[in-house]
């Protein structure tokens, strides 16, 4: 019997988000039903609510979330009812050119439940990332959970479903982070901490944290950072070759999505170093860089998705980590919220005063 539950939905572009009824079938083939414990509320939330994404309002809001499934469809075996999952939005094709590459990370066919959530009154909802995690109970591709250990808590765990992987995994996955290099971070919020993290784990030996907020890079020591720049005050790319006997970082990651910080991080990494990009930038905005200093400092310039995460692989080899102190996730919960209030969390998001507000049920 399909389900009637509670969920946070953008009706239209720019109107403050609502607490609506929305109604969840029962799973179909490789579908399963999850009974959501915790969600938190990222950015791509608010972009979805701006019309930023797509048109294709009205939108289930919500996908950093943990759970425990509650059902599954005919042919699933990879995860069973009472399964304690994170939700991921990256469910692999196992067929496309780049799974069959070896390269599932970069998955080009990703897996999303076919059946469609809707209001009441019938109209299809278009949920978040293909997840929909601001409601008591969603629909998703059964590959989309991704089993942890139970003993993280949901409001923790369930950010390693988007924006803090994203960041950890653009430092050791997509930017090969290895034992000694040396780091420099542009934007030190969610992804850029997470970014921090991911290198103090991969064992950088100097983790430089560029902002223009002093309460930001205060909270970035916090994450790994072993210097701090505010680059209001400094010229950042100076003060990172400084801290780096004259010669820059061997990775720098741009975690903003902004042209002048993309152009920092250019210029602050050592010859032969890697750029990641793992801020989102605006369809309008351009990069100018003379070429001649593209072709003779080598290295990479790359960008990061999602940080190239293969879920089945990274979370629970990261959630293992946290329950042995290891890795600071329960630093980005900065307040648990209830359902009601994701509109609010939206306009602190905006004020910068939060890392993440977490919706839990
Ligand atoms: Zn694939
Ligand atoms: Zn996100």
């Amino acid at each position: 019997m399909p389900q009637q539950v509670q969920g946070v939905i953008a009706r239209a572009k720019g109107e403050p988000v609502s607490v609506e009824t929305i109604v969840v079938p029962d799973p179909g083939p490789g579908e399963a039903v999850v009974a959501v414990q915790a969600c938190g509320v990222c950015h791509t939330d608010l972009h979805y609510r701006e019309g930023g994404i797509n048109d294709e309002f009205p939108f289930l809001l919500g996908h950093e979330a943990a759970g425990t499934v509650e059902s599954v469809g005919e042919g699933v075996t990879d995860v069973a009812p009472g399964d304690y999952v994170i939700l991921n939005w990256r469910a692999v094709c196992g067929q496309c050119r780049s799974c069959l590459k070896g390269k599932p990370q970069y998955c080009f066919a990703t897996h999303n439940a076919t059946q469609k959530m809707t209001l009441e009154d019938g109209t299809e909802l278009s949920p978040a990332l293909g997840i929909g995690a601001f409601a008591e109970k969603t629909l998703v591709a059964a590959g989309q959970c991704t089993k942890v250990d139970p003993a993280a808590k949901p409001e923790v765990a369930g950010l390693l479903g988007c924006g803090v992987m994203a960041g950890i995994g653009a430092a050791m996955n997509t930017g090969e982070v290895g034992r000694g290099d040396t780091v420099a971070v542009f934007g030190c919020g969610g992804v850029g901490n997470a970014a921090l993290e991911g290198s103090r784990l991969a064992g950088a030996s100097k983790i430089i944290a560029v902002d223009i907020d002093d309460q930001k890079l205060e909270w970035a020591k916090e994450f790994g950072a072993t210097h701090t720049v505010n680059s209001t005050r400094e010229d950042a790319v100076e003060r990172i070759r400084e801290l780096t006997d004259g010669n820059g970082v061997d990775v720098a990651i741009e975690a903003i999505g902004l042209p002048q910080t993309y152009e920092q991080a250019f210029y602050a990494r050592d010859l032969a170093g890697t750029v990641v990009l793992v801020g989102v930038p605006s369809p309008e905005m351009k990069v100018e860089l003379p070429f001649i200093e593209i072709f003779g400092r080598g290295g990479s310039l790359k960008s990061s998705w999602y940080g190239d995460c293969l879920p089945s692989r990274d979370f629970p080899m990261l959630i293992d980590l946290y329950l042995q102190d290891r890795l600071n996730l329960g630093g980005f919960v900065s307040e648990t919220i209830a359902l009601d209030q994701v509109e609010a969390a939206f306009h602190k998001m905006e004020d910068g005063g939060v890392l993440r507000s977490v919706v839990v049920l």
